[in-house]
């Protein structure tokens, strides 16, 4: 098996690697534009939400031309497969004291809001500066939710989707693209 398999599985491209990265670009443009470095503020911090973000993370972090801070969460809202539990738990907490600081959270998707909503309270409970949320790919019932998302790549169909970070029971996360699942891989 090689790379050329896994990228057979999926049924349409919908985000090419070069489409990513350019929006991931204009993403972080977007943010140091609201974000002006000041003299003695400490660094913008930016949390990833494990494991889906982790390549959004790494793409858009070196897109910044101003110093920022990174920082990692892991909680568990979906289970092995595509249906959501309903239950939000943190698995690894911030190492950082977010106390008076500016933080941006980036996640790979935001379908139903549930695990960014929780978070977002979650995070502002610790008097932060501010916090806003970055995402690189919004399913339209994600604005049914309760929650304010101040940065989205693009808008998505309800469908599942997988590659670039997303993962169907932990595979294909390492696709360079995004895309849709063949019927032949749920079966
Ligand atoms: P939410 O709490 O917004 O419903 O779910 C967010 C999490 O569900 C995402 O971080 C991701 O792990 C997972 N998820 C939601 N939609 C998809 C999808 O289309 N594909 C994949 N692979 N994961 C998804
Ligand atoms: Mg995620
Ligand atoms: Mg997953």
């Amino acid at each position: 098996m090689d790379a050329a398999d896994v990228e057979s599985d999926l049924v349409e491209v919908l985000f090419t690697e070069a489409q990513i990265q350019e929006r991931l670009a204009g993403l972080a443009q977007q943010i140091e534009g609201d974000y002006p470095v000041t003299d003695g503020e400490p660094d913008l911090l930016i949390v990833g939400i494990l494991r889906g973000a982790v390549m959004v993370m790494a793409d858009m972090a070196r897109a910044f031309s101003r110093h920022i801070e990174m920082d990692w969460m892991a909680v568990s809202s979906y289970g092995s497969g595509t249906k959501s539990s309903g239950v939000v738990r943190i698995l690894k907490d911030l190492d950082t004291d977010i106390s008076g600081r500016h933080v941006v959270i980036v996640d790979e998707i935001i379908d139903t809001g549930l695990t960014l909503s929780w978070l977002t309270s979650n995070l502002s409970s610790r008097n932060p500066a501010s916090v806003e949320i970055c995402t690189l790919l919004r399913k339209p019932e994600a604005l049914t939710m309760p929650v304010d998302v101040k940065y989205v790549g693009w808008d998505i169909p309800n469908e599942f989707v997988v590659g670039y970070g997303l993962d169907y029971r932990e595979r294909y996360r390492n696709l360079r693209d995004i895309g849709t699942l063949a019927p032949h891989v749920y079966s």
